[in-house]
């Protein structure tokens, strides 16, 4: 049998990547077809904690730029991870995987409250954990919440789940036909060129804890399973 490289990791996937083509709002299809591959490699053995991103309902900066109080915003852009949430939870439950949702902030007719201990004890117990409602704090991205929910629960990998993009390039490839994509990249190179991998205090929690990040497309079937078995696909950021 295949062995996963990584054994326990974070999947980051952002709003983007639950509404595919469209770019907003939750697309059922879009969300089946992540709840297949993550069902793939909870078969593999692999321990996975899902990290959501609410950027295809609400996000904060947005709101802010139309006047709204910031941190007002950015709550409603927490809240909008937790219905990305409970449709990941749905469609993979109708297909046969054990989940747990866990929220930042309290909610407790809808979801566990998160707690370290007993999301580690969820992910050996083969459940799958959907973090929701990011850090609990305005002013976070979810690409931060990843990066901390995966030296919280030691995690060994960040799969950063892009939408139509397999990796990361020096120029965007759907705009610059000479883009050329990074194999590796250092912590200090995506700070230092300004990459857009993930925001900068993610990538700092990253390199302080040394977590890799795999930055590919699931958008092609299969490319969890694929990143989990530490096949090179994308961009591997680390070191
Ligand atoms: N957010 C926040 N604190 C957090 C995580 C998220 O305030 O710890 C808010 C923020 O307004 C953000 C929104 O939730 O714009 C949605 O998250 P994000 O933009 O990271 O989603 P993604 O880009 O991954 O879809």
């Amino acid at each position: 049998m295949l062995q996963p490289k990584y054994k326990r990791v974070i999947l980051k996937l952002s709003g983007e990547a639950l509404a595919g083509e469209v770019g907003y709002g939750i697309t059922a299809p879009v969300i089946s077809s992540v709840a297949l591959q993550i069902r793939d490699i909870v078969e593999l053995g692999a321990q996975v904690a899902v990290v959501v991103g609410g950027g295809n309902i609400w996000r904060g900066v947005s709101g802010s730029k139309q006047g709204m109080d910031r941190a007002t915003a950015d709550y409603m852009g927490m809240l909008a991870t937790v219905l990305n949430a409970l449709a990941l939870q749905d469609a993979l439950e109708n297909i046969g995987v054990d989940t747990r949702v866990q929220t930042s902030i309290e909610m407790r007719q809808v979801a566990e409250p998160y707690i370290r201990r007993k999301a580690i004890r969820h992910l050996e117990k083969s459940r799958v954990v959907i973090f929701a409602a990011g850090t609990g704090n305005p002013y976070f991205s979810t690409d931060t919440t990843a990066a901390l929910r995966a030296a919280e629960i030691e995690a060994e990998v960040i799969l950063m789940a892009k939408n139509n993009v397999d990796g990361v390039y020096d120029a965007d490839p759907k705009k610059v036909a000479t883009a050329t994509k990074f194999e590796t990249l250092s912590y200090m190179d995506v700070l230092n060129k300004g990459l857009g991998v993930m925001d900068t205090t993610a990538i700092t929690l990253c390199m302080d804890n040394k977590i890799p990040i795999v930055v590919f497309n699931i958008s092609e079937e299969g490319n969890i399973k694929r990143a989990i078995l530490g096949e090179e696909i994308g961009t591997i950021v680390e070191g």
